[in-house]
């Protein structure tokens, strides 16, 4: 200390004071857990045979991702050099825009749509062009073109997107790389298993797109922080000098290939979580409750003013869904991830209670 007499904290950059909080709603999940989109039952046991294997001494080395980059990379059919594994997508935006957005430059973002990208967003000296998408909710393509100018930098699609479940469709994806040739038209297809479309065959050959997958959700390893980015070897040339060498842990580097291999297991839980959205959504219906089409592992539903008290009393009934009012053109929204059959019979009676007793007392509007 010097003889000031009183500590002085260093001020962080201005645009992090600026930054909005991001709180997920973590700590206390022990029920059905419907409100992050995650596998809801658990990975496959070819994964859990490969942890219990892990020596101590393996730990001590630092890990070593290119055996299971060329691994992974000849398993979604893209050339060595194109992949790189990430600690999550989360990492793969983080990423991306740190090597892409400076000041002056514009992330392009159609809303409502996964909060990371602006939380990584606001730590560059970019600026954020929202461009909300209308009621029904679906892929804003007119408006999101109508907003390319020479300063678009990164163009950011989920797809399917969250917590809408919309979907762009390959050709409106095309026509927007084509239109943004300046910039890096990012697909986010972490939901690609629920869909079953994408884009990564097009890696290389639409010059300026980039494509990034997890392990987090259909595969059920969250907890493992692991997904990937593919794009031109241009592009992940620069991404691999801003990239941490070590972001993805042994642990994890171990258990992918097995998780690749046991191809069955994930395909049996995206077979069941598909006929899980039909159900729900029928009885969505059958109880007159709105909500949007999905093509993801999800579903947004409007319950109105009295969101809070849904996702309370789904609470107590043992089911957490995810209150997502406060989100563009979401105002009076949930929305439920889905699991398998059984779970999603538990939740609609779990919804359905929860919405009778507001009725009873005094109505849900
Ligand atoms: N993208 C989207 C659209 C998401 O909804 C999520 C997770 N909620 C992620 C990326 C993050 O995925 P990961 O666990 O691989 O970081």
């Amino acid at each position: 200390m010097t003889g000031t007499g009183a500590f002085v904290q260093p001020v962080p950059r201005a645009r992090v004071l600026a930054m909005k909080a991001y709180h997920p709603p973590l700590g206390n999940r022990d029920a059905l857990r419907l409100d992050f989109n995650e596998n809801t039952l658990a990975c496959s046991p070819k994964v859990r045979e490969v942890l219990g294997q892990i020596s101590a001494s393996a730990l001590t080395r630092y890990p070593e991702r290119e055996s299971v980059e060329a691994l992974v990379g000849s398993h979604l059919g893209v050339r060595p050099g194109q992949l790189v594994l990430t600690n999550g997508v989360d990492e793969a935006i983080h990423v991306l825009f740190a090597t892409y957005l400076g000041a002056n430059d514009e992330l392009l973002l159609p809303v409502p749509t996964y909060a990371m990208y602006e939380v990584y967003a606001s730590v560059t000296d970019a600026r954020v062009v929202t461009v909300q998408a209308a009621n029904d909710l679906q892929f804003p393509f007119d408006r999101l073109v109508a907003a390319i100018t020479s300063r678009t930098r990164v163009i950011a699609i989920a797809n399917p997107n969250s917590p809408s479940g919309s979907v762009a469709t390959r050709d409106q994806i095309i026509g927007l790389a084509r239109r943004a040739p300046h910039a890096v038209l990012f697909v986010d297809e972490a939901y690609y298993h629920f869909h079953g479309e994408t884009v990564i065959d097009l890696v290389g050959k639409v010059p300026n797109l980039l494509v990034a997958r997890t392990f987090s959700k259909a595969y059920g390893l969250a907890g493992m922080r692991i997904g990937l980015m593919v794009g031109p070897m241009d592009s992940m040339h620069w991404i691999r000098r801003v990239i941490s060498p070590y972001s993805v842990n042994s642990i994890a580097l171990a258990c992918l290939p097995a998780a690749l291999e046991e191809a069955g297991y994930v395909d049996w839980y995206i077979g069941e979580v598909l006929a899980a959205r039909a159900d729900f959504e029928s009885a969505l219906d059958a109880a007159g409750i709105r909500r949007w089409p999905s093509r993801a592992n999800f579903v947004l539903v409007e319950i109105g003013p009295k969101h809070a008290e849904v996702v309370a009393g789904m609470r107590a009934a043992g089911v957490l869904v995810r209150d997502r009012s406060g989100d563009p053109g979401c105002d009076g929204c949930i929305r439920i991830t889905i699991g398998t059959r059984e779970q999603m019979r538990h939740a609609a009676d779990a919804l359905n209670k929860a919405m009778e007793k507001l009725r009873g007392a005094g109505g849900l509007q």
